[in-house]
């Protein structure tokens, strides 16, 4: 259900009539060869399109115009070959809604030193026309990212990669339905939010679903359907005793299994790409989804628990941001501490609903009780997480604005085996320690859940916060606890405090 092979990213290069059509002409073939080299050798997710060379504020007005009515462009690369005056962007630039990133590079890597004349600075002229344009994207206030180097480079290569990625989440959220499956776990504030204000800043539209909605859908299941689902449990997973057909628990397993059909048809019906449900609703369902939630995201689906329709569409931002990537993600919650001095840590987990793509091995099917929400024992996929840096995102509503957190954090081998946890988790060290981390996270506002990746970076998350405009903050191994109370003093301050949503 994630699918980046129609995007396209559009190459539009900036140059001006002056240096005549001999060096415009070269402007052209060397923005081609770019084009074509980016395409051929960078490994990038989405194919980049060359534009013909812009020399007058007409063309680049609509050039603009053009990559913001094209479906399948979901962003466009700039590039300063030669110096090309600002005004001219003007118009087109403030009309722009894509996300565009400034590739700040040069066709020459080298400065040929012996041959080096004014022809080959008339070509070469990025170092000063890419200044030039910048001031007028800062003059404008556009967000973008500015990324610097040879255009031949590996580590430029990794940078567009990741603003790619972000790009196509954000195409993503413009058209992403989150179908909140009951309402939020009574009294809970940090999964509460203006989800009229999350449709305007993000794109994406949360609707609200009766459990017998569902419950219609899983109730037209046929037993052959749940039989078929029950096998493939089987051939994917290792089934706890008592699961197999003629079991003691085996009706567990396929009452779980009807609920995965009908949850599956539900969203297929509704056209969604994430869903939350409660505990607290689930008149008519037998069990609290748990395997159902597991295997949905591990297809792609958003997911947030007890209502949590922030998490959902975050968990299916980066879903889409990590797609092809190695390293899984997931709906994920700060669960318990391990305060030793030996190794602060925590063990992130949840009450059932961990996405099996971070499994490091062969995840276990089991029923067991659920101590809370009165339903029946629910099946659930029981794994340990593969290790590795990893990060935690939250999307929290501060009232005037959302605000982005993110930790960068690494994921290490339990400490020990875990016999009797029947949930699948997580154990990382925090960046930079848990003392810190905790309470920057906490200082911050962020909340008890999260979208966990091994896959993305803190930078894919920046890049997606700038497109979306929001308030971004990082703890990472840089952050001192006072420069980082200091930053939400001060973005209060840009904000505008109790003022009006930026
Ligand atoms: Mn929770």
């Amino acid at each position: 259900m994630i699918d980046f092979s129609n995007y396209e990213i559009w190459f539009i290069t900036g140059s001006q009539h002056l240096y005549g059509p001999e060096t415009l002409k070269q402007v052209d073939k060397d923005s081609q060869a770019i084009v074509d080299g980016l395409n051929l050798d960078a490994k990038l997710p989405i194919k980049i399109v060359f534009k013909p060379v812009l020399k007058s504020a007409e063309e680049i007005t609509n050039a603009l115009r053009d990559a913001d009515a094209s479906p399948n462009c979901i962003g466009i690369i700039t590039w300063m070959h030669t110096f090309s005056p600002a005004k001219m962007w003007i118009n087109g630039l403030s009309k722009l809604s894509k996300p565009f990133c400034h590739l700040h590079t040069q066709f020459n890597r080298d400065i040929p030193w012996a041959d080096i004349d004014m022809d080959f600075m008339n070509l070469n002229q990025s170092a000063h026309g890419g200044r030039e344009f910048g001031f007028i994207c800062s003059r404008l206030r556009k967000r973008r990212k500015v990324i610097t180097g040879h255009w031949q480079n590996p580590g430029v290569h990794a940078k567009l990669n990741t603003w790619m990625r972000a790009a196509a989440a954000w195409h993503d959220s413009k058209s992403m339905k989150i179908a909140r499956i009951g309402d939020n776990m009574r009294q809970v504030a940090v999964t509460e939010g203006d989800k009229v204000e999350a449709q305007m800043k993000f794109g994406y539209e949360v609707n609200g679903y009766g459990v017998g909605d569902v419950t219609k859908f899983i109730d037209a299941i046929t037993d052959k359907q749940v039989e078929g689902l029950c096998d493939e449990y089987a051939s994917q997973y290792t089934l706890q005793k008592g699961l197999e057909k003629g079991g003691d628990k085996r009706q567990s397993l396929c009452d779980a299994a009807k609920i995965e059909l009908g949850l599956r048809a539900f969203l297929e019906d509704g056209g969604f790409h994430g869903y939350t449900d409660t505990f607290e609703n689930l008149h008519g369902m037998k069990q609290l989804p748990g395997i159902a939630s597991q295997r949905l995201m591990a297809d792609g689906y958003g997911f947030g628990a007890e209502g949590d329709w922030k998490h959902a569409a975050l968990v299916r931002t980066m879903k889409v941001m990590a797609h092809g990537l190695a390293g899984g993600t997931s709906f994920m919650e700060d669960y318990t501490y391990h305060f030793s001095p030996d190794c602060p840590s925590v063990l992130g987990s949840h009450m059932l609903e961990i996405c099996p793509s971070i499994a490091d091995a062969k995840p276990t099917v089991e029923v067991h009780p659920l101590g809370i929400g009165g339903k029946e024992d629910p099946a659930r996929l029981v794994f340990n997480s593969a290790t590795g840096p990893a990060i935690n995102a939250t999307v929290v509503d501060m009232g005037n604005r959302f605000r982005m957190v993110v930790n960068n954090v690494d994921v290490i081998e339990p400490l020990a085996e875990l016999p009797n946890l029947p949930v699948a988790r997580a154990l990382w060290k925090a960046q930079p320690s848990l003392e810190v981390a905790a309470s920057a996270w906490i200082q911050a506002g962020g909340a008890h859940h999260t979208g966990f990746s091994l896959a993305l970076t803190a930078e894919h998350m920046e890049d997606f916060a700038d497109m979306a405009e929001l308030e971004y903050l990082v703890i990472d191994n840089e952050t001192r606890m006072r420069e980082f109370k200091n930053e939400i003093r001060w973005n209060d301050a840009a904000y505008g405090v109790g003022g009006i949503r930026a």
